[in-house]
C-alpha cells in the first residue's frame, strides 16, 4: 500500500493488544472502553475465544516518514 500523504510504500504490520481493539468516537479516553458500551464504535479485533489465547490484532500499514498508521477494517472480523 502506498502512503496517501507522501506516496512512499508503507510497511505492513500489526497493532496488537491483550484486550479488544476498537475505535471509539471522540478524543477523550473512556473508563469503560469496550465497543459494546459505545454508540458508533467500530470493533477492529474482538475479544473472543481464539483471541483470548493469541491476543487481539489488526493489520495496519505504517509510514515512518509521515508517522501515520492506517487500518483497513473492511476484512477484519
Ligand atoms: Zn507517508
Amino acid at each position: 500500500m502506498q502512503c496517501p500523504y507522501c506516496g512512499k510504500e508503507m510497511e505492513l504490520g500489526l497493532v496488537q493488544s491483550p484486550h479488544e481493539i476498537a475505535w471509539l468516537k471522540g478524543d477523550t479516553k473512556h473508563a469503560f472502553a469496550i465497543a459494546a458500551a459505545h454508540k458508533d464504535a467500530i470493533v477492529l479485533s474482538p475479544l473472543n475465544i481464539k483471541n483470548m489465547i493469541t491476543g487481539c490484532a489488526v493489520r495496519a500499514f505504517l509510514c515512518r516518514s509521515c508517522k501515520k498508521v492506517i487500518i483497513d477494517y473492511s476484512d477484519e472480523s
